[in-house]
């Protein structure tokens, strides 16, 4: 008989909560002659991919770390089966596809960690009812974060909606209960053979297709598709498996992290982790980078060295996050946090069957760039349209949006930035722009996303006022004071000074600067602002205004 860990999120086998509780009931269950064999399933659901509208390149990413973590199983024993998921049968025959595994090798226990999404919870529902019925014994494990949700409530018992208090009592909590940081132990090795029909249905479910070959990226014209050599380039950026992620958490914790408090916030300094794609699919451990940055900081978590104890803190806003959508689970569902919110008037709002802009990914060298060609039918709005290409007139705006068409990865003060452009200076709908990331983002992950997309719009659940609007041309002046970054992705731009370039070339050229004339801005190709910030902000005041008196 066997015992099957189901992979999903969790693709690795160091300080993976089920699949060492199921390489430990496999030890249980063999009883002399009578043999229980660990294997481990994923299922390739490229019909689940599109419906979730994920990223060319983080399928990519996922498949590449699934046949990582297949020949790191295979170096102990233990077999991967890599099962399709009939793109015709929905979603939904996850369930058949699971029954059938469990059949074939005769399952007596099955473990996953559990994901906490709706349509996630469902699936596992409907699994856990499909495989019952053959007496097949399931175990749901928490391992997506260092506190489990609903361990962290208030005193009144519910779930926090304000980071810091949730922070702190996350804190205490740790303290108080020191094995939820202890790293789990990779699982044993199998060193007994599979019954030859086993063996046979193994072999013959082995091979992983490549990520350009599935229906996730052909089926619709949903994404910006990459081409292969891009493709090729962003593989670069982001090594797949356990190996290559372990080697960036320790070259981040050996020093980086030191200086993290001070760098984190510009763009062209290697201040942050860059983690975020390996946290998503659990490549890595949130566990593991507490306990290494913790480590690095004399063991200690809230107190100490400045870097350590602020980027435990953002690893802390990945658990809120997670801890709010469990919880709240409409916020899977597109609905604003705070419902008083639903009735703000934006200028293109989201709509399920939306149909985002798909360009090919604009060349960072050709100046001016070429015009983009007409969007396909049911394209929300020009300036939709516009933001998503960088080409809003916002130098740093226009930078951030080009260098994620290119990397599949922002930094997160960019982020805050172009999300706050997109939603108050534009007024289009939050729900756009968090479709647009989830769409091309690399480290796509719903409950971050969705929290920090809601943060952006006042919708979510902080204590952030609405009126609280971002100035883009001041927080270039902040972040990228020397123009470094908007000069890296905004080529047509390289030739303008510092100052000009930073709060609008544009701008100086019809004020009559003699260097950045009219004519050298129209020549170069870089457009015109969409917007006028400081009459946007007043609009988009008085937009949520009214929305918060309607409700
Ligand atoms: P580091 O600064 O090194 O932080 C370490 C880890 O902590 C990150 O890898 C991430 O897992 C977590 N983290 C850091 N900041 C945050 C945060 N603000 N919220 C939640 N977790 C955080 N993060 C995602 O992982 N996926 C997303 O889809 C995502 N979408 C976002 C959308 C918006 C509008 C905003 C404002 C933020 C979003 N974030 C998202 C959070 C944050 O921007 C990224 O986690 C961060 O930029 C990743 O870079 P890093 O790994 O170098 O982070």
């Amino acid at each position: 008989s066997t015992v099957l860990h189901w992979f999903r999120t969790d693709l690795r086998i160091h300080d993976n909560t089920a699949l060492l509780l199921a390489s430990k009931a496999a030890q249980s269950l063999t009883r002399g002659e009578s043999r229980t064999n660990l294997a481990c399933l994923f299922v390739v659901s490229p019909v689940e991919w599109r419906g979730h509208g994920c990223a060319p390149v983080k399928v990519d990413f996922w498949v590449r770390n699934v046949e990582a973590l297949r020949d790191t199983l295979a170096e102990r024993g233990i077999p991967l089966v890599v099962k399709m998921n009939d793109d015709k049968k929905g979603w939904k025959a996850v369930s058949e596809v699971v029954k059938e595994v469990c059949k074939e090798l005769s399952v007596e226990e099955l473990f996953y960690n559990v994901e906490y999404e709706v349509n996630e919870q469902r699936r596992d529902k409907m699994v856990t009812e499909a495989v019952a019925k053959l007496g097949v014994k399931v175990t749901p494990c928490h391992d997506q974060c260092v506190v489990e949700p609903g361990k962290v409530v208030t005193k009144e018992g519910k779930v926090y909606t304000v980071y810091t208090p949730f922070k702190n009592s996350w804190h205490r909590y740790v303290s108080e209960n020191k094995a939820v940081l202890a790293v789990r132990d990779p699982p044993s090795s199998n060193n007994h053979k599979f019954s030859s029909t086993a063996s046979s249905y193994i072999d013959s479910h082995s091979t992983i297709p490549s990520a350009p070959s599935l229906p996730a990226y052909s089926a619709t014209p949903l994404f910006s598709q990459p081409s292969l050599t891009h493709l090729t380039f962003l593989r670069t950026l982001y090594p797949a498996g356990e190996t290559a992620a372990q080697t960036r958490l320790s070259a981040f914790t050996a020093s980086r992290i030191d200086a993290y408090h001070e760098s984190r916030d510009l763009p062209t300094a290697p201040g942050t982790s860059s983690l975020s794609p390996y946290l998503a699919l659990g490549v890595l451990s949130a566990r593991q980078c507490v306990s290494a940055a913790s480590a690095a900081n004399g063991g200690r978590r809230d107190t100490g060295k400045q870097g350590a104890v602020v980027w435990i803190q953002e690893l802390i806003w990945r658990e809120f996050y997670r801890h709010v959508l469990a919880g709240f689970p409409h916020v899977c569902k597109n609905r604003a946090f705070k419902p008083q919110y639903e009735g703000v008037q934006w200028t293109e709002s989201w709509s399920r069957d939306v149909v985002l802009p798909a360009f090919p990914v604009p060349s960072t060298t050709s100046t001016p760039p070429p015009p983009l060609p007409p969007a396909p039918p049911g394209t929300p709005n020009p300036l939709f349209t516009a933001w998503t290409q960088g080409r809003t007139g916002y130098p740093l705006v226009d930078a951030a949006m080009r260098y994620l068409l290119h990397t599949g990865w922002m930094h997160n003060r960019l982020r805050m930035i172009v999300s706050s452009f997109l939603v108050k200076d534009l007024l289009v709908d939050w729900r756009l722009g968090e479709a647009w990331f989830c769409a091309n983002l690399i480290d796509h992950d719903l409950a971050s996303n969705n929290g920090g997309w809601q943060w952006a719009a006042g919708t979510g659940t902080d204590a952030q006022p609405y009126f609280r609007i971002f100035n883009p041309s001041n927080q270039a002046e902040k972040f990228d004071k020397d123009g470094k970054f908007v000069r890296m992705w905004v080529k047509e731009l390289e030739w303008v000074k510092d100052g000009v370039l930073l709060r609008g070339p544009w701008e100086a050229a019809a004020k009559g600067s003699v260097v950045v004339t009219k004519k050298k801005m129209e020549e170069c190709g870089y457009p015109k602002p969409l917007v006028d910030h400081a009459q946007a902000r007043l609009a988009a005041i008085a937009a949520f205004k009214l929305a918060v008196q309607g409700a």
